[in-house]
């Protein structure tokens, strides 16, 4: 798996000559193995500034342990880490959302939010690459989210980025090629530690219908996985059909006048 991560890497560009690379790390087995998997692939290289960060939703149990686990574990292997709330930068927490009347999932709003504070974290942060631990089902799975929402500019703007956008941290994904359950044995074989709790809510997650689907494709036709990943590939090299502006509001990338996170805080403003 080192030797395809490796690879993955280099035909990125992630590790590319005076780069700052931030890692998004949430304590689970993904974000934590391309962590240990970055830090050793460039112990080596002075030229490299190599960051974690996280954001912390507030949800309580789930993401104090997680947060817990970060720190301690960035501070044993010298990474330099961040944290930025919820509740600091948008005013509310994912424990006070959930149990409100809502119009969306907890994750839909959940979501929007952590990619937002993320990319201004690593943006804030000089990063040239914004590394997540997202894998190969779970790409996979945000492919068919999107064709099934019939949402073509979510996805010209899924990563791994190879153009980059004015305001957006080009995201990127060493472990693109690497199913999920070869990242939790190779997590559990280094030692690596990882939160092993789920969010408590997840189970709204429309995302666990995709997972169910990619999942039985794959065990139907072996291989498909890979050819939904190359398939949405050759969809996000066509150009946006909506054009790619900046956020009225906050000046973050969108595809309108104003950018999804702004949005659902006017939404939220109701319900909250
Ligand atoms: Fe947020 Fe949903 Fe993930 Fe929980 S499962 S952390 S609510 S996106």
């Amino acid at each position: 798996m080192e030797g395809r991560v490796r690879k993955e890497i280099r035909r990125q560009g992630i590790l590319a000559h005076n780069s700052t690379v931030c890692v998004a790390v949430s304590g689970g087995k993904d974000s934590m193995t391309a962590l240990t998997l970055m830090k050793e692939f460039s112990r080596e290289r002075r030229d490299i500034r190599l960051i974690a960060i996280t954001v912390d939703e507030g949800i309580t149990g789930y993401r104090s342990e997680a947060l817990r686990l970060v720190e301690e574990y960035t501070d044993r292997i010298g990474v330099e880490w961040h944290c930025r709330s919820f509740n600091d930068e948008a005013g509310f927490t994912m424990d006070r959302l959930a149990p409100r009347e809502r119009e969306r999932t907890t994750c839909a709003y959940c979501g929007v939010f952590r990619r937002s504070i993320m990319n201004s974290m690593a943006r804030d942060l000089g990063a040239t690459r914004l590394v997540t631990g997202l894998n190969l089902d779970d790409t996979a799975q945000s492919v068919m989210m999107n064709i099934a929402r019939g949402d073509m500019t979510r996805m010209s703007m899924m990563g791994p980025h190879e153009r980059t956008v004015d305001g957006l941290v080009p995201r990127a994904q060493p472990l693109l090629g690497i199913p999920e359950n070869e990242v939790l044995l190779y997590a559990i074989q280094r030692g690596i530690p990882f939160i092993r709790s789920s969010c408590p809510y997840s189970e709204e997650a429309s995302r666990n219908l995709f997972r169910d689907i990619v999942l039985r494709l794959e065990a139907e036709m072996p291989g498909s996985r890979y050819a939904v990943i190359k398939s949405g590939m050759a969809m996000s090299e066509a150009p946006p059909s909506g054009r790619i502006s900046r956020c009225a509001e906050c000046g973050d990338v969108t595809s309108g006048s104003e950018c999804r996170a702004c949005a659902l805080r006017t939404e939220l403003a109701k319900v909250l």
